[in-house]
């Protein structure tokens, strides 16, 4: 098996806030994982962020980019925090986000929402509609109206005008196309695709390629769905999904619908992959700055980020699961981060711990 023989390369990115924190415990999540299934892995790290900008004053160094397109798969904390945000907008730390996503071609954006049934009390809906939710959404991160051209502000017949193009290539549909299939392939062989067909122009077409690469996955049942019934759909009975796959702004929007059914933002990671796999992870939370360098950071988003690189980058969906299924563990045997505390451990008995403790369960 080729995957096991090549050792894989991960790049860390620990960033800003409490990235480094929860960086280090998947650093040693790695480093176990490693010596107790005899995985080969060359582990390397690199500054980003607002920590690189203090260091070189620009917060996506050359040297960093550089290591970044050598590895196979990069490891993302978070960026950002207040202390740099009277930067110049060109310097800002999330900028290193959006130069790492451009510069690696990086256009297939997976955010699962998954609630482990053990946190069902967390939910923003608290009941069994979300219980055990497991649902993915795909959204495609560089097309779409962010990126179409014309754009801008102008002036016209007395007022100003301001203009966005919602352009897709039907390249840029059937690659994002590909991954939701495939994923769906790993998953449980149902695709929705959402777009506003009966509206647009653009989606239109999106409708068209992907019923077209369907052909190509005859084991997959798709289904298409406009995007205001999708989000009502979303609230309404989220179960009925399992991959969704839509556009760039669609996709924005219903991903955070998705979050926030869950209700536990520590918990929530996501992969942006390129055409060959290569990928970044990193959780949905941001730098958390009011909780940074107190060890109080839920872990658990960045442990499942890593499950996402061994299944999408890696293909080594056993090592994928056995993450997961240590997570549910903890949770069942009630130990709790202080963000996901009070949810109501299935025994009425949480334990609560910190980012450290609980790397080590
Ligand atoms: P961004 O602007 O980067 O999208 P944000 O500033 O809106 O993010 P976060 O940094 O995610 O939001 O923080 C939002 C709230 O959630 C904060 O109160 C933070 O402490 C909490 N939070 C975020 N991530 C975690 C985590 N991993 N563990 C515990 N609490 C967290
Ligand atoms: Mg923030």
């Amino acid at each position: 098996n080729n995957a096991q023989d090549k050792p894989f390369n991960i790049l860390l990115l620990p960033g800003d806030g409490i990235g480094p924190e929860i960086i280090e415990q998947a650093r040693l999540l790695l480093i176990q994982l490693s010596d107790q299934e005899n995985v080969s892995m060359q582990l390397s790290a690199a500054d980003v962020g607002g920590a690189a900008y203090d260091k070189v004053g620009q917060p996506l160094p050359d040297d960093t980019l550089e290591k970044a397109k050598q590895a196979d798969a990069i490891l993302l904390g978070a960026v950002g925090g207040p202390k740099w945000e009277p930067l110049d907008i060109s310097v800002r730390p999330e900028k290193a986000l959006l130069g790492l996503r451009s510069q690696l071609e990086l256009f297939a954006n997976l955010r699962p929402a998954q609630l482990f049934p053990q946190l069902a009390e967390a939910s923003s809906l608290k009941n069994e509609r979300v219980a055990d939710l497991d649902l993915l959404i795909i959204r495609e991160l560089t097309g779409g109206i962010y990126f179409g051209q014309p754009r801008g502000v102008e002036g016209e017949a007395g007022q100003r005008v301001g203009r966005n193009t919602y352009i897709y290539h039907e390249d840029e549909i059937r690659r994002i196309a590909h991954v939701a299939f495939k994923a769906a392939q790993k998953r449980n062989n149902m695709l929705c695709s959402v777009d506003k067909a009966n509206v647009l122009e653009v989606t239109e077409l999106w409708r068209e390629v992907v019923t077209d690469v369907a052909r190509d996955y005859p084991d997959v049942r798709l289904t298409h769905m406009y995007v205001d019934n999708a989000a009502m759909q979303l609230v309404r009975d989220p179960k009925q999904f399992d991959v969704m796959v839509t556009g760039n702004m669609f996709g924005d929007i219903l991903s955070d619908i998705a979050a926030m059914l869950t209700g536990s933002i520590g918990m929530l990671p996501s992969a942006s992959l390129d055409a060959n796999g290569k990928g970044m992870y990193e959780p949905v939370h941001g730098s958390a700055p009011d909780i940074a360098g107190q060890n109080k950071a839920n872990p658990l988003a960045t442990f499942l980020s890593v499950a996402m690189m061994l299944r999408y980058s890696f293909d080594r969906e056993d090592l994928a699961a056995q993450i997961e299924q240590a997570v549910a563990a903890v949770l069942s045997q009630g130990f709790r981060t202080k963000d996901i505390a009070a949810n109501g451990a299935i025994n009425g008995d949480e334990k609560l711990v910190s980012t450290s403790e609980m790397g080590q369960l």
